[in-house]
């Protein structure tokens, strides 16, 4: 499997998120809805070997298996780039302004997230949404913190008929062919001195 690769090669750890369905995107068929993106996360991180290393909030991970249910923060995890800081998310982008403050200001932040009705908003899971209330979770109550002790000590998520769900493939046959975004970091090789 592609975790146990990633391993292999000395990974330090692994980021998991799901696609975002651009609209720009020339095959809109591939993007999934929320149901079939738990069900997706389901499959792939449930039955999680000790060695795999994710580098994310556990709770995050839950969210993404459909165990968790969260609102989107975007302000926990914005975008500043050549232009300002992009109004409301780095996925979207209605407009920039020059600070910080001016983001969370100016920025209608009802319009946007799952709840606001906003049709750009109806299936993204995305962690630069998600994942930053996954942390505030954690580290704003005690049942957070309880959950996310209890998941990194004892998150492998042992489901039987995940395993054999990805065993057969996904509903088109292919289990990982959907959008799904990956990022790893890994230690720099060490080389033997010359001479
Ligand atoms: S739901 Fe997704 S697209 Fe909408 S504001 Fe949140 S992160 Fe951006």
């Amino acid at each position: 499997m592609f975790f146990d690769e990633m391993m292999g090669l000395g990974v330090e750890g692994m980021m998991i998120s799901p696609g975002y369905s651009y609209d720009k995107a020339p095959d809109q068929g591939k993007f999934l809805g929320r149901a079939k993106t738990r069900k997706l996360f389901t499959k792939i991180l449930s039955n999680r070997k000790k060695g795999w290393r994710f580098n994310q909030s556990p709770l995050f991970l839950e969210f993404l298996m459909g165990e968790r249910q969260y609102k989107c923060t975007p302000w926990g995890m914005p975008t500043f780039n050549i232009f300002g800081w992009q109004k409301p998310c780095y996925l979207l982008q209605d407009g920039y302004v020059d600070t910080f403050a001016e983001l969370i200001k100016e920025t209608e932040w009802e319009r946007y997230g799952t709840e606001s009705g906003n049709p750009k908003c109806a299936n993204c899971m995305v962690h630069s949404g998600y994942e930053a209330s996954a942390v505030d979770h954690t580290f704003t109550s005690v049942g957070g913190m309880f959950a996310t002790v209890k998941a990194m000590l004892f998150g492998r998520h042992p489901n039987r008929a995940a395993l054999e769900a990805l065993d057969e493939g996904g509903d088109d046959g292919h289990p990982t062919s959907a959008p799904v975004a990956l990022t790893v970091s890994a230690k720099p090789r060490e080389t033997a001195p010359v001479g």
